[in-house]
This record gives C-alpha cells, sequence and structure tokens, in this order.
C-alpha cells in the first residue's frame, strides 16, 4: 500500500467537513429518544487513525456523542468470539431493504431477522453474549440479573479497543431508551416467541439499551474500529480482537447492513464498510489502510447523519479509500 502523507489526510478531513457544513440543518436530530432531542444539530467533528497509527482530527472531533446502532458493530464482535458460526443460526446476514427498527420480515421469517445490525439482529446479538447463571438481580442501579456482567463487559471492550477507559455509558440515555423501548420490546417479544432469544426479553433488552447508551468521541471511535481495517489484529498494541474470518464477515455485514434501507446509497457514495448510528456518529473502516469516524447529529430518513454521510463521502474520494478502488 502507498502510505499518505499526513498533511494529506489532514487536509482531506478538513476539506470533507467544509463540503458537508452547509447541509447541517437538511438532516433532522432523533426526536423518538428523548435524551437525544436536545442536541445541538450543528455538531460536525471527524476522526481518522491510520494503521500506523497516525491520528487526524477536525472539528468536533473529541465531543462526546451517543454511539447508538454503532455499538452493534462490537457486541457482533463479542458474539462471534464467543460463539462463533453458530451465531448465523439466530440472525441472518442479509440486508434488510427495511428501517432499522421494523418488524415485517420478523413474521414471514419465522423470527430470525435478516442481519445483526437491524434493532432485531443486535438484540439477538446481545442475548447470545449473556452469560446464563448470572447473579439475580435487579439490585444494582435498576439492571436486571445476567445483565449486568453483559454490560460491564460491552464497556470494557470499548475501553480496550478505543484504548480509552473514559469511554463509559450514559445511563440517562440508557433510561430514556428504555422509558421509549415499545419499539424494541415488540422486536424482542416477537422474537421470543419464536423462541430465538435464549434470555428474558427485559434482560436482553436491558444489555441493549446500555450498548446503545455508549458515549464516545469521533477519534475514540476511529480508534476503536482499527482492528477491523486490520484483519481482526489491533495493529497499534498488537492484540488479536477477532479471528480473520470474522474480521471479514464483519465489514462484509457492515457494507451491506450497515445503514438499513440506505446501505446500498452508502456503498456507492462512500465505498467502505460502515455502520451508522441515530445520535448522528457513523463509523467506516478502510481495510488495510484505516478507520475513520463522523459525527453530525441530522439524520436522513433512514437516520444516518446526512452531513456525516457527505463527509464521508468526499473523505473516501479524496484518499482514494474505496475498497472498489485499484
Ligand atoms: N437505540 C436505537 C434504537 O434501538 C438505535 C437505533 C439506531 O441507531 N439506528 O432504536
Amino acid at each position: 500500500m502507498t502510505r499518505l502523507p499526513i498533511s494529506h489526510i489532514q487536509e482531506a478531513a478538513e476539506a470533507a467537513l467544509n463540503v458537508a457544513r452547509p447541509y447541517l440543518r437538511e438532516g433532522r436530530v432523533a426526536s423518538y429518544i428523548p435524551a437525544l432531542s436536545s442536541v445541538n444539530p450543528d455538531h460536525l467533528g471527524l476522526a481518522a487513525v491510520t494503521l500506523d497509527g497516525h491520528t487526524v482530527t477536525a472539528g468536533d472531533a473529541v465531543t462526546p456523542f451517543s454511539i447508538q446502532s454503532i455499538s452493534k458493530v462490537f457486541t457482533l464482535t463479542l458474539a462471534l468470539n464467543k460463539v462463533g458460526e453458530k451465531l448465523w443460526a439466530r440472525v441472518g446476514r442479509e440486508p434488510s431493504g427495511t428501517a432499522f427498527n421494523s418488524i415485517v420480515q420478523l413474521e414471514s421469517e419465522a423470527g430470525r431477522p435478516r442481519n445483526p445490525l437491524i434493532n432485531a439482529g443486535a438484540i439477538a446479538t446481545t442475548d447470545q453474549i449473556i452469560n446464563s447463571g448470572g447473579a439475580s438481580g435487579g439490585a444494582s442501579g435498576g439492571v436486571l440479573g445476567g445483565a449486568r456482567e453483559a454490560i460491564d463487559d460491552i464497556e470494557s471492550f470499548l475501553q480496550t479497543v478505543a484504548m480509552d477507559t473514559a469511554v463509559e455509558i450514559d445511563l440517562d440515555v440508557a433510561a430514556s431508551e428504555a422509558a421509549a423501548g415499545s419499539r424494541n420490546r415488540s422486536l424482542a417479544h416477537f422474537m421470543a416467541a419464536f423462541g430465538n432469544l435464549t434470555h428474558p426479553v427485559e434482560t436482553v433488552l436491558d444489555v441493549y439499551f446500555h450498548q446503545c447508551a455508549l458515549k464516545m468521541t469521533c477519534l475514540q471511535l476511529a480508534r476503536a474500529g482499527l482492528y477491523l481495517a486490520n484483519e481482526g489484529v489491533d495493529p497499534l498494541t498488537g492484540k488479536r480482537i477477532t479471528s480473520v474470518d470474522h474480521c471479514r464477515q464483519i465489514n462484509a455485514v457492515m457494507m451491506q447492513c450497515g445503514h438499513y434501507d440506505n446501505s446500498g446509497e452508502f456503498a456507492v457514495r462512500v465505498g467502505l464498510p460502515g455502520k451508522s448510528g441515530v445520535g448522528g456518529g457513523i463509523l467506516a473502516i478502510a481495510p488495510g489502510k484505516g478507520a475513520v469516524a463522523v459525527w453530525s447529529p441530522g439524520l436522513n430518513e433512514a437516520g444516518t447523519s446526512f452531513s456525516g454521510a457527505a463527509a464521508l463521502e468526499h473523505f473516501s474520494a479524496a484518499l482514494d479509500w474505496s475498497v472498489f478502488s485499484v
């Protein structure tokens, strides 16, 4: 691979934000989770980390935001590490072509969600990382038995891959999600009815609501995604985070399914495996090159950051990072 000068990457980051800035008010901040609705729509940030550890930041790159569905990439990693290929019996790996919280396919497909990056699929995936026989519960801050250990595991995994112990879960956002969680409860109960959850619905949702409420900066997220750009090994610590096979599977699923019914559009425009969240963040992986995260809270109709996607499109093109480039 030809190594790009870091000044070139920095220029591309700043230029990408300049291209995206005029679109800040085009998107809508997510309002169905009350704790997210008060976020200022004018935030815009980008951070990229290369495999050799160079970092660039532009705009609001070190302001923490709610990573929401981007957490699904990390719980997918943990589930594959724990149960391996058996995961795919619980959840598919096909694009859904439907909204992130859609329920329609679940009935016709017997409670097996299309992929781990839509809500139903992420809930089924999270179910797999909960250890059975956890402490009985509800005593510690309202978290249900069995859930506490999984929540702690997810938080500490993110601290490890982000190389930052400051990464934490925003408990107000988690509570807000739980309070407004009827849709996710419906998805979970529907899967439970088909026997596709191994733990009680409320235990699984407890973990799911907490993972979505992880608060991170663009810089922490880009750093955390680096193992996915390096066949499962963290290039900066040399530690294997997941197997080569799992890493390839995760990137393939991100490319096809990372933005729900907007995934094809993102693949065409950006050309990188990516994952968006309704907090306005997007993580994208450039295999063999690096990872990049953007944040801007205004979303398009599919729930992907409007300006964030514009910035990534420009950034990827400027660096020729698309996986389809030769
Ligand atoms: N926590 C959100 C939900 O469950 C995540 C959705 C998203 O980021 N697309 O609806």
